[in-house]
């Protein structure tokens, strides 16, 4: 971990929030490469829901949540995890993650602490008008359920994704970005009548499994756990956890639930004249049924499928895959970021031999607004004037392809292209670069 840790620093992918002020616990800031790999993963996720899918529709709803959504989820009462002080050290943990060193005997009893933070609303602070920051970006998916169908004439099976920012006030907030108090999270929501979930929550973990192969996070890294009724969320009635092999150990990478018809019963109005299986608060504040008709003509409650991933986690995990240190010739090593080319910050550099050379400063330019045209993601121009140094950088940060401009490409319009898996290099003509770029990107 302390290797990856110390690369995000070096160059630029994450840096300690507030850092000049002593950082602010739990919080982390995402530098020039580390916002670019986040977005292409989130970009990843979009298209492969919103894009690849016809009944599936996007969605960005506020952060600042009303405290009715939440009291009627559940998570007033329930969102919260077992806190521990320990008498010895002075420190405050989960119940069960507990270091060695706190002995049984120093801990308090746990009680339940709440991790979802409130803020005020309004000009008038007496604790009268407060929001909560959501936890989890579903919510409001759920509250939308009405307002996407009848704006859109979705049929059951559908899903709503949404991916957002959500808090936790976690209680020990550690290993990097995997455990933050303030993260992005990707979800789908996937409505399905009921009986049809089992099946429908099988497909999606296969589903899910084949999205993180793509995206460098191999299936044989990923464990399913299989979630024992004990441990069950309030709304589910079977959840798969896939557990990937952090540096730190086995977590919980994504989770994929089956939250049966709770959530959309939770919220419905008139819950009386709808069959509910799950057994939900009775709600005297919604003014929507949340219910769609069968063929039959019968208000039925959609169940719901929700793949939940963690954008930070994502990124940890697909860093951790990628981050190799291979041996050179002359006892010399390298670090190379073998991250998939579209997941890449940079898509390619293009370097001019001589610094100071204008003929080839031009040229080299010339090609890099060029590609940068393709929309493929960031292309830049370095000129250091040393290329071995660039092409380091570049193997470490992850860019597929380095473009040398050099006095031959005044001669015959030609690059020299440097593969970052293989270290090969070989002339292609300057016409040729768009495609050959496209190819490698999209590949
Ligand atoms: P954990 O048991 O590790 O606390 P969880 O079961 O509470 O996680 P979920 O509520 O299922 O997590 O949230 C869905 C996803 O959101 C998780 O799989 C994870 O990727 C991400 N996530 C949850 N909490 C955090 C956090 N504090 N920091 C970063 N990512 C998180």
């Amino acid at each position: 971990m302390e290797e990856l840790v110390a690369l995000c620093k070096r160059r630029g992918f994450i840096f300690q929030s507030s850092e000049i002020y002593g950082g602010l616990q739990g919080t982390y800031d995402f530098g020039p490469l580390g916002v670019e790999l986040k977005n292409n993963i989130k970009n990843a996720w979009w298209e492969s829901m919103v894009y690849d899918n016809d009944n599936i529709e996007g969605l960005d709803s506020s952060i600042l949540t009303n405290p009715l959504v939440l009291g009627y989820s559940g998570h007033e009462d329930t969102f919260s995890d077992p806190m521990v002080d320990c008498k010895s050290c002075g420190l405050r943990f989960r119940a069960d993650q507990v270091p060695k060193e706190c002995k049984p005997e120093d801990l308090t009893e746990p009680r339940q602490f709440n991790l979802m933070f409130k803020t005020n609303v309004g000009p008038i602070d007496d604790g009268s008008s407060f929001a909560y920051l959501r936890p989890e970006t579903a919510q409001q998916i759920f509250t939308n359920f009405k307002n996407v169908i009848d704006s859109t004439s979705k049929p059951v099976p559908f899903g709503i994704a949404q991916i957002g920012k959500a808090f936790r006030n976690e209680i020990t907030p550690r290993n990097f970005i995997f455990r933050v108090r303030e993260f992005e999270q990707m979800e789908l929501e996937y409505f399905v009548m009921p009986g049809e979930d089992e099946k429908s929550h099988d497909i999606w973990v296969q589903k899910r499994l084949e999205w993180w192969k793509k995206q460098g996070v191999p299936t044989e890294s990923i464990e399913l756990y299989d979630v024992p009724t004990e441990e069950l969320a309030h709304y589910s009635k079977k959840t798969i956890d896939l557990m990937y092999k952090f540096p730190h150990g086995l977590e919980e990478l994504e989770g994929i639930a089956n939250r049966t018809d709770f959530d959309l019963g939770s919220h419905s109005k008139k819950q009386n004249e709808l069959s509910i299986g799950s057994s939900v608060k009775e709600n005297k504040h919604s003014n929507s049924k949340m219910a769609v008709q069968d063929d039959s003509g019968k208000w039925v409650v959609p169940f719901v499928i929700e793949p939940s991933a963690g954008v930070e986690r994502g990124f940890l995990a697909i860093l951790n895959e990628a981050y190799f240190v291979e041996d050179l010739e002359n006892d010399k090593t390298r670090v190379v970021l073998r991250l998939k080319p579209h997941l890449s910050p940079i898509k390619a550099a293009v370097i001019p031999l001589k610094k100071n050379n204008t003929e080839l400063v031009e040229a080299a330019k010339k090609i890099k607004n060029d590609l940068q045209k393709i929309g493929l993601g960031r292309v830049i121009f370095e000129n250091t004037g040393n290329i071995g140094k660039s092409y380091r950088k570049h193997d470490e940060i992850g860019t597929p392809v380095c473009i040398t401009v050099d006095f031959q490409t005044l001669e015959d319009d030609s690059v020299t292209i440097r593969d970052r898996d293989s270290m090969e290099q070989k002339r292609l003509d300057i016409d040729d670069l768009n495609n050959y770029l496209i190819k490698l990107i999209n590949r």
